[in-house]
């Protein structure tokens, strides 16, 4: 069919509204009318050539709209059924098999490759293939094809552009909080840098009851949302005594659990020095390849805990309807996270996003009568 979709045409280029042709979906797949879809870096960095996606090509992984027909084997769900569509995973491997599915062992390619599992193409434009099957999505466009698992059904009575903020963001930082670093009332907790990530991170903590919620970011007006979200305490990232301050705050036995989204070198360091005993340390900011950190060995004797995660570390079709029952119950306002943009403006979104302007934008599609 034909479709409307954000194209990259080049590496580093803006993005180009065009017409291009969707495939029909195959028997494990879902076709998916869009009404919005979130911005994350990841999709600049497959912008910007960092990933093996080749352009042309056509992102976006955070995507929400109404499925319009299903493939011949999907059963979980039907045309004009409300979905959020989350990162793909095959459903095979050990790590699927034992409910891990954020860790997929055919992730990145599924992510990455511009093409289905099997190797097909999902986009064309003038009988040419275009990069698409982005995280088994590319919602970026007025269409999109999904598998099977990677769509999470949703109740029809919820803003769907709120939701654009969940399938990458906001379920990860929230699912640092809760899934990795079991936030938990009166477990200190501190989130580096507050962006989209880590101000989900931070409400999630604030809905446990974590207590003290140390909040660190260079920009004043990050802090100040910060603060209204739930920070009991906000540090300035370039502060030299940051480790001081967070043992300060905790009052000398350091901070139990740390969600890093900066992934700034530095702070691995000063993380692990602020760690309390047992204190877990989270990395969620995805550094590029080659980037190292250094920290010394002697305070791991404590029990302390260095790790990352991805997405969140949840079950995405139980992860999601958690968070959405949060916020439809006034704990976890991720509404005030989202600012919202016409597709037209995706090159403006993805500038503000860039820039810091924005902490997430969600781009809105058009519905055709
Ligand atoms: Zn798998
Ligand atoms: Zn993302």
């Amino acid at each position: 069919m034909r479709i409307r979709a954000a194209v990259i045409n080049e590496r580093g280029g803006a993005f180009a509204i065009e017409e291009v042709d969707l495939d029909a979906p195959q028997p494990t797949e879902v076709l998916v009318r869009m009404v919005a879809s979130g911005i994350c870096q990841t999709d600049l960095h497959a912008r910007d050539g960092y990933f093996p996606i080749p352009a042309p090509a056509v992102v976006g992984h955070e995507g929400v709209g109404v499925v319009e027909s299903v493939g011949s084997g999907v059963r979980s769900v039907r045309p004009g059924d409300r979905v959020v569509m989350v990162s793909p995973s095959c459903g095979e491997c050990e790590n699927c098999r034992a409910d891990h599915s954020t860790y997929c062992m055919k992730l990145p390619g599924l992510k990455m490759n511009g093409v289905r599992a099997d190797g097909s193409s999902t986009l064309h434009r003038g009988g040419q293939k275009l990069g698409g099957a982005f995280f088994q999505q590319s919602s970026l466009a007025s269409h999109a094809l999904a598998t099977e698992r990677n769509v999470v059904k949703v109740s029809a009575d919820v803003d769907l552009e709120v939701l654009a903020s969940m399938p990458c963001g906001v379920s990860t930082g929230a699912g640092a909080a809760i899934n990795v670093l079991a936030a938990r009332p009166g477990l200190s907790f501190a989130v580096l840098g507050t962006g989209a990530v880590g101000l989900a991170g931070l409400m999630a903590a604030k809905d446990a009851g974590c207590a003290p919620i140390v909040a660190v970011d260079i920009k004043p007006n990050r802090l100040a949302l910060a603060r209204e979200l739930g920070a009991t305490h906000t540090l300035d990232g370039n502060d030299p005594d940051l480790v001081g301050e967070l043992r300060e705050i905790t009052a000398g036995r350091g901070v139990q659990a740390i969600l890093d989204t900066t992934a700034v070198p530095e702070m691995v360091k000063r993380s692990v020095d602020a760690l309390a005993m047992l204190g877990v340390y989270c990395l969620v900011g995805s550094a590029r390849g080659g980037v190292e950190a250094s920290f010394e060995m002697r305070v791991l004797q404590y029990g302390r805990t260095i790790r990352g995660c991805i997405q969140g570390d949840g079950r995405p079709h139980a992860f999601i309807p958690e968070l959405i029952a949060r916020y439809r119950a006034g704990r976890f306002p991720m509404d005030r996270l989202v600012t919202r943009y016409a597709f037209a403006d995706v090159n403006r979104a993805a500038a503000d996003l860039e820039s810091g302007r924005t902490i997430k934008p969600v781009v809105c599609i058009p519905q055709e009568a």
